[in-house]
């Protein structure tokens, strides 16, 4: 149910609808291929921010990698193209948008979406790995929904660029993995430590390491100073798979094949994808 693989798109093959977001590089609008009546999310780049950013090259390699990648819970790069000032991006709509939002507005999931959505997660993750694409930039800002509120991961492939952002904007180091504050080398062991991180904040609603400064934020994930707040709604399940992938030591971290295999994961997660 792909739009029209075509060698030559150009917008005239778009009817541009409502704006759906902005982002540092560009805006994002709701657009409809006039031929198959497909719907897809363009977002349009302005050449001049590319050359500003010096990311041109970034942009095509990381467009070529998320081009190859066809997994259910990553969002499809359908194709691209460009005029004189602009480069456009045609992507897989997702319908529900940010999972941030959902998470905002309800507070925290409960077990069964947090699994849902923690195996969705760890299946992409794997996906990539077989294929050789590693460190990613998973956080909540970055996880779309689709109208049947299936997890995809969007931004793929962005990390350099993600990565410079957040030192220029001051962005939170929540997400982030001991090596990777420190600045060590590190390798796709940094997604497991992400997965743990995001499964105690869809739990508990906030991440674990949250501190007033990013000093102490910095302080708190090198010591992995992590505590469980007292919730009857958490089981005990639930902080064995937390406590077992926010590991120091990026070796003993829980392995992708063993997250699936995880009691919680077993008796929580929709393996479709999908929750109420
Ligand atoms: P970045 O420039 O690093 O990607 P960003 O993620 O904030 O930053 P965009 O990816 O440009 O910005 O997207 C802006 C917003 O538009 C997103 O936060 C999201 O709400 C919405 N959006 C982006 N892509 C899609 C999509 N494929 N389907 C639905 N909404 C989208
Ligand atoms: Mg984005």
């Amino acid at each position: 149910m792909d739009p029209n693989p075509k060698e030559e798109w150009s917008i005239k093959d778009f009817e541009i609808g409502k704006p759906l977001g902005k982002g540092k590089f560009g805006r994002v609008y709701v657009a409809r291929e006039v031929k198959s009546k497909f719907v897809v999310a363009l977002k349009v780049i302005f050449k001049e921010q590319l050359e500003k950013y010096r990311i041109h090259h970034q942009l095509r390699r990381e467009m070529e990698i998320q081009i190859s990648l066809k997994h259910p819970n990553i969002l499809r790069l359908y194709g691209w193209f460009h005029d004189s000032e602009r480069v456009y991006l045609i992507l897989e709509y997702a319908h529900n948008g940010e999972l941030y939002k959902e998470l905002s507005k309800r507070g925290h999931f409960s077990e069964k979406q947090a699994a849902t959505y923690i195996l969705s997660l760890t299946e992409a993750l794997a996906y990539c790995h077989e294929n050789h694409v590693i460190h990613r930039d998973i956080k909540p800002e970055n996880l779309l929904l689709d109208h049947e509120g299936r997890l995809k991961i969007a931004d793929f492939g962005w990390s350099v660029q993600s990565t410079s952002k957040r030192q220029t904007m001051c962005g939170t180091l929540d997400y982030l993995a001991p090596e990777m504050v420190e600045n060590k080398a590190h390798d796709y062991a940094v997604d497991n430590w992400t997965l743990g991180i995001l499964c105690y904040e869809f739990l508990y609603g906030v991440p674990p390491f949250e501190a007033k400064s990013q000093a102490d934020t910095f302080k708190r994930i090198i010591k992995v100073d992590l505590s469980f707040p007292p919730s009857p709604l958490v089981s005990s399940d639930a902080k064995n798979l937390i406590s077992r992938l926010l590991v120091k030591d990026s070796s003993k971290r829980l392995s992708l094949q063993k997250i699936m295999g995880h009691p919680w994961i077993i008796k929580n997660a929709n393996p479709m994808g999908v929750c109420e």
